[in-house]
């Protein structure tokens, strides 16, 4: 019998998008009772699922039943409040329900003139997201999967603006015979700034390389030293929150020299970024809000489901000639921004909405509380770690992030990766692994929306009855 209008949803889709929102509702509530470490190895995952595509399709219920049981025991506890490694954020719940509407909704997201709605939120998601972290409101952003992405975008944007003050169309001519553009990074500036340069065509092995202090910051002598010389188009690019310290270079004191030589500053602030949210905290980043664009994610700090970031840059039409995929020339449509015009995709997903709806649920005081709540923990743990003989803590907490390791010597990469090691077999946290300052390190991220006092409490005694037991095994 073919669909009529009554059954647009056959009786076995109904039943297949309920069993989603059960596997999720009971992943999520069974959360602790879990190891946070996935219980099988990659290939073993493959073997699970290396039946192949039969001809005539299975059941929708055996199809998501297979997913939910066979997967099982290849998952990775990220959405945990245990969960400390790497930086990402736990998948806010009311983010991921908006998401099953964004899915539901099917709204190619790229014109405002055919689908007002999903760009509307996106648009109003944009303009909390500017007025929360203190950037210009009339600023041109994209909502687009990651901060790898945001970088790019911006690096593009501010490639085509220096080259324009140079002369130069890059849009039009591209980048064979162009002046030469300086790109200026600190030496430890976050792999993803690699990667957007060589997306750029503008090569990661080209840059003129600032030096860094202890904790990862650029040297401001060392940035006017390599500034001195450059002239013509210059990308000056910056780091709010290193992925190791948390540190944040000191903007008040770079930009004014990067504005000097009439350079575009270009600010990766993938996590830290968020610190200026916070009224109390924003001297750390002080300056951060005079450069040119930004880059911040949004699964990470804010704890949208993935994948999700924001490019923002300060002169809209910078961005547009970088992105638009009707040309930059052509007029808009609409007086309202399209997403077509300040991302990479054209066919897209509402992917801005997830985070529409967290901010909504959690107002600005609750976006605050988060992150403020995160630093203070942060903080506490690096004092709790301090106070144990034989770890020590290697960065200044000014955001979230905590990086340390364990004993001395030769042995200490050794014991740094066996605490490591120990503590994430235990299941109970999950800190992640880092190389930084010469050596192994241990770098515990606090970046989940629930994580309570009670589970960094936990995280210190699992790594201080792991780093016992390590010394108790060596002597
Ligand atoms: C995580 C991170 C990135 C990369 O972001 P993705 O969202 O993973 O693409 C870039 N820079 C910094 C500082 C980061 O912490």
């Amino acid at each position: 019998m073919a669909p009529t209008i009554e059954n647009m949803l056959l009786p076995e889709e109904v039943a297949a998008m309920r069993q989603a929102l059960e596997i999720g509702i009971t992943y999520r509530e069974g959360l602790d009772s879990r190891p946070i470490p996935a219980q099988i190895g990659a290939e073993e995952a493959h073997r699970r699922f290396d039946h192949a595509l039969t001809e005539d399709g299975r059941p929708a219920e055996k199809v998501l039943a297979d997913l939910a049981g066979i997967g099982d025991e290849g998952l990775l506890q990220i959405a945990s409040p245990r969960f400390f490694g790497y930086v990402v954020g736990a998948s806010h719940p009311v983010g991921v329900a908006a998401d099953i509407v964004t899915s539901a909704w099917a709204q190619v997201t790229s014109y405002a003139e055919t689908t007002p709605t999903t760009v509307a939120v996106e648009n109003a998601a944009v303009r909390d997201v500017l007025a929360l972290l203190g950037l210009p409101a009339d600023a041109g952003a994209g909502c687009v999967t990651g901060a790898t992405v945001a970088n790019t975008v911006a690096v593009m944007a501010a490639r085509g603006a220096v080259l324009r003050g140079a002369g130069w169309d890059v849009e039009a001519d591209g980048l064979f015979g162009a002046p030469e553009i300086h790109v200026v990074a600190g030496a430890e500036a976050h792999s993803a700034i690699d990667a957007a340069l060589r997306y750029a065509g503008l090569g990661a092995r080209r840059v003129h390389r600032v030096d860094t202090d202890q904790q990862g910051r650029m040297v401001v002598e060392s940035f006017a030293s390599v500034m001195a010389p450059l002239s013509g188009p210059i990308l000056v690019i910056l780091q709010a929150g290193h992925v190791n310290s948390g540190a944040f270079d000191p903007f008040a004191e770079l930009i004014p020299i990067a504005r000097a030589k009439g350079a575009w500053v270009h600010v990766d602030g993938a996590f830290g970024l968020w610190v200026n949210a916070m009224p109390e905290l924003a001297a750390r980043c002080e300056g951060v809000a005079t450069a040119d664009s930004w880059a911040v994610d949004l699964h990470k700090w804010l704890n949208a489901p993935y994948d999700s970031a924001m490019v923002v840059v300060r002169d809209r039409a910078s961005l547009v000639s970088a992105m638009s995929a009707k040309g930059a020339y052509l007029p808009e449509a609409s007086n309202v921004p399209d997403p077509a015009d300040t991302v990479l995709e054209l066919s897209r997903r509402a992917r801005g909405l997830s985070s529409w709806a967290i901010l909504q649920h959690l107002g600005s005081a609750g976006v605050r509380e988060m992150i403020s709540r995160h630093c203070r923990q942060a903080a506490w743990v690096a004092s709790q770690l301090e106070a144990e003989p034989g770890l020590t803590v290697l960065n200044e907490i000014t955001a979230n992030q905590v990086a340390f390791h364990a004993g001395s010597g030769g042995d200490r990469d050794a014991q740094t990766a066996a605490v490591l090691h120990a503590v994430q077999a235990r299941g109970r946290v999950y800190p992640s692994h880092g190389n930084w300052r010469g050596g192994e390190i241990i770098r515990v991220s606090i970046s989940g929306h629930r994580t309570t006092d009670a589970d960094v409490a936990l995280l210190v005694d699992e790594i201080r009855s792991a780093w016992r037991a390590v010394q108790a095994e060596a002597s």
